[in-house]
Order: structure tokens, then C-alpha cells, then sequence
């Protein structure tokens, strides 16, 4: 089976990546060791196209299989907010402290019972010439916390409490996490197809 490269420059989510497809036989290589690996710039107005742009420029720069995820926080009483904005929600250079300081002083007057939200995550498979050829898209709801709980994970994790576990994403293990994310859910909704994929590359 040809090897799959993730179009992600965030270690975390590469982490995460892996974990979920540990169990299957792909093998996963990071754009990062492709010197001529683009920085695609994510400019859609959707996670889809995010991931569409990532898989596609990637895999037709480097002529490889390539996976791509956009993924990002929709809360209900930010109207969505901050979805593809995710990463830089306090800024162009923001980083996840920044953003969660943001994020909790948006919502500082609003109560408990409204303070929903998901993690949404887009994967999108790009053959060597560019097509897209699977894009799927998975969801987790819960709830934002006032202060932060866990030391695990990344990104918004720390605020976001999945109301089955009375955890937080950061204070779940990867293990967990990686069953139940938005990530994950994806994930499944992708993996028999893309199996299907790879196979029929090597079998060509
Ligand atoms: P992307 O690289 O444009 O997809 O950025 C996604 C951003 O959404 C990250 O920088 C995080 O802020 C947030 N995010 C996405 N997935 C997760 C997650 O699993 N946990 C916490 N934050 C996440």
C-alpha cells in the first residue's frame, strides 16, 4: 500500500492522527519531511474546503497520496464562532493560551445552559494528481467551562467538557479521546474507504 502524507504542520493533531490509524496498515508520513511540502494557506470559508485546499496542493506539489484535516470549536452562542477561525481566534500569531483567554472572556456573561458547543473536524483524501477522492466530516458536542481542567492535549481541550465523561478533552487519555473526538468520528466514516483506496493503488 503507498504510504499517506499528512498535510498538517501541528504536531498534536499528527499525534492524534497516528493514534487513529495505528490499528490499520498505512503507513502515515508528515509533509513536514517534504522540503517542498506548500504552506497552504487557509483561506476557505468551510472546514471542507480548508482540508480540500491542504490535500489537494499538498499531494499534487509532492505527487503522493495525501490526508488533510481542518478542524475547529463552533459554540452555539457565538453563533459558530470561532469555527475555521479556530487557530488564530485571538489573532494572526495567536497561540492556544491566547485563544482560550479570548474564548473565555467572549463568553463571560453567558450562563451555563447556553454555553454549548462541538468540535468539528474535516478529513479530506487527495490522489498524487490532486482530486479529491474522500472528504468526511465528524462532530463532538459539549460544553465550555469557565476555568480550565487537565494538562492533556492541545488547542481549546482544557475548556471543552464532553458531559458523558464529566472530563474534559484534557483531562481524558488519548486513548479516550481518540474514540470518541470529533477526530475520531471522522475518522470512522472514512477509514473502510480509504483502506479501499490505498488497495487498489497497490493492486494497480
Ligand atoms: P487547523 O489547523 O486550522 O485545523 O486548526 C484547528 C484549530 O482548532 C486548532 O489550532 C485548535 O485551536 C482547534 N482544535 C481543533 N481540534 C482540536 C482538538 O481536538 N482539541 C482542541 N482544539 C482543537
Amino acid at each position: 500500500m503507498p504510504p499517506i502524507v499528512l498535510a498538517s504542520r501541528n504536531a498534536k493533531k499528527a499525534i492524534e492522527m497516528a493514534e487513529l490509524l495505528a490499528p490499520h496498515s498505512v503507513k502515515l508520513v508528515a509533509a513536514t519531511d517534504f522540503p517542498e511540502a506548500p504552506d497552504v494557506v487557509e483561506s476557505g470559508e468551510t472546514f471542507a474546503e480548508n482540508a480540500a485546499r491542504k490535500a489537494s496542493q499538498t499531494a499534487l506539489a509532492l505527487s503522493r497520496w495525501t490526508l488533510a484535516d481542518d478542524s475547529g470549536l463552533m459554540v452555539d452562542a457565538l453563533d459558530g464562532a470561532p469555527g475555521v477561525y479556530s487557530a488564530r481566534y485571538a489573532g494572526p500569531q495567536a497561540d492556544d493560551d491566547a485563544n482560550k483567554v479570548r474564548l473565555l472572556a467572549e463568553l463571560a456573561d453567558v450562563p451555563d445552559e447556553r454555553r454549548t458547543a462541538r468540535f468539528v473536524c474535516h478529513l479530506a483524501v487527495a490522489d498524487p494528481a490532486g482530486e479529491i477522492r474522500l472528504s468526511v466530516e465528524g462532530a463532538c458536542a459539549g460544553r465550555i467551562l469557565r476555568q480550565q481542567r487537565g494538562g492533556g492535549g492541545f488547542g481549546y481541550d482544557p475548556l471543552f467538557l464532553v458531559p458523558e465523561y464529566d472530563r474534559t478533552f484534557a483531562e481524558l487519555s488519548l486513548a479516550v479521546k481518540s474514540r470518541l473526538s470529533h477526530r475520531a468520528r471522522a475518522f470512522d466514516r472514512l477509514i473502510t474507504n480509504l483502506l479501499r483506496l490505498l488497495d487498489a493503488e497497490a493492486s494497480a
